[in-house]
């Protein structure tokens, strides 16, 4: 698979790469990162959605679709190839297209850890091969001894997530979500459900520049949440009276740093599980990457899950975060940061090292 991508990357005309994305999550961070290093830009977007990226001005091309999942159309792919366009995966990609294998476009990533992101178990795997803590799993409803969080499969950005904190109100709960809509009967036998850590969510955007050869911290952000975010504005006896239980859509993101003596431990989190990426699939994890997790009152840190592409939480970085800004000495975000290593590519002539 990659062979044939980096065939068709062999082709391209180097000094006239474009750097393309599917118009939502992170685009706006992606594609004006691209164009401040000086690329032309692709939007791929949905035409109702389109006004946003013409009024910011960050497309200089764009391919309207009436699904995303059209960017697997054999046409659209070919003309992709054709204006040079090297594709930046985010989130949308996994949310609307899923695989990507039947992808044949040059992607600045490693598609085969895209594919292990997607998929719980496997991450669980990546995290703890790592040598990384994880919250505790349940195999089944029977097994829960204090408080869990259940997420359902396809549940992703939390939605269709809830708290429980035994097997009745595991049953009460699904039953509700069923009724409500939120998730089918059929989701509920496959409920991954995992041990709730009392603490605080923070995200921990990494990039590893094959270039410099190292793991670079981009940014932190946290997730502001519907309604887990939204319930400590009402009173406690309302809250009980009414019967909510918080639900964890994600809605925005809020940036952070973090107590600078917990800077060693999530740094070298982040290092080993690009080491353990090299192992799943070399030549490892390429750009960026984010690990999320919660750190409880004894500074100890849990992570829950790991996003093998930029997350749209690294938008909060835009100029720069304080770490970037202290790492570059400029203004630097995740979307200029890809495109800067596209670049070093280009120059260095080591492109093929950045592609899959
Ligand atoms: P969307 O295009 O908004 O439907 O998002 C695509 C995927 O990315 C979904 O799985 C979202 O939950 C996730 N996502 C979008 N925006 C954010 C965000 N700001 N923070 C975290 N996840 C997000
Ligand atoms: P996710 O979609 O897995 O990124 O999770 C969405 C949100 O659920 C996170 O931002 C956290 O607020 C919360 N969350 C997920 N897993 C846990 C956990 N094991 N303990 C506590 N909170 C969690």
């Amino acid at each position: 698979m990659r062979d044939e991508i980096l065939k068709l990357l062999e082709n391209y005309d180097k000094d006239r790469i474009k750097i393309g994305t599917i118009g939502s999550h992170s685009a706006l961070n992606i594609l004006k990162g691209a164009k401040e290093e000086g690329f032309e830009t692709v939007c791929i977007c949905r035409s109702d959605d389109r006004f946003v990226y013409e009024m910011f001005e960050v497309a200089d091309h764009f391919i309207e679709v009436d699904d995303f999942k059209r960017l697997l159309n054999e046409k659209i792919q070919r003309k992709l190839v054709e204006m040079n366009t090297i594709l930046i995966p985010h989130g949308s990609y996994n949310a609307y297209i899923g695989s990507l294998y039947n992808l044949k476009v040059p992607i600045f990533g490693n598609r085969v850890l895209m594919e292990w992101e997607i998929v719980r178990e496997k991450q669980k795997e990546w995290l703890m091969n790592s040598g990384l803590k994880i919250p505790k799993t349940y195999s089944t409803p029977e097994e829960i001894d204090g408080l869990v969080i259940v997420k359902y499969p396809g549940a992703r950005g939390g939605k269709g997530y809830f708290i429980a904190t035994s097997k009745e109100d595991f049953y009460r709960k699904s039953e509700e979500f069923v009724k409500k809509g939120i998730i089918s009967r059929e989701d509920v036998k496959k409920a991954y459900i995992q041990q709730y850590i009392l603490g605080v969510p923070l995200y921990f955007s990494f990039f590893y520049s094959p270039a410099y050869e190292r793991v670079e911290l981009i940014a932190i952000d946290r997730r502001y949440e519907s309604n887990v975010d939204g319930i400590g504005r009402i009173p406690a006896q309302d809250q009980i009276k009414i019967g909510i239980s918080p639900t964890y859509t994600v809605v925005g993101n809020i940036p952070l740093i973090v107590r600078e003596s917990l800077l060693p431990r999530i740094m070298k989190d982040g290092q080993r599980v690009y080491e353990y990426s090299k192992k799943i699939a070399e030549p490892g994890m390429i750009g960026p990457f984010c690990l999320e997790s919660v750190i409880d009152e004894n500074g100890e840190i849990y992570y829950f899950e790991i996003s093998a592409r930029i997350v749209a939480g690294s938008t909060v970085g835009i100029p720069a975060s304080p770490y970037s800004y202290i790492l570059f000495g400029e203004n630097m975000y995740m979307g200029k940061r890809i495109a800067r290593e596209i670049r070093l590519g280009i120059e260095r002539d080591m492109l093929e090292k950045m592609i899959f």
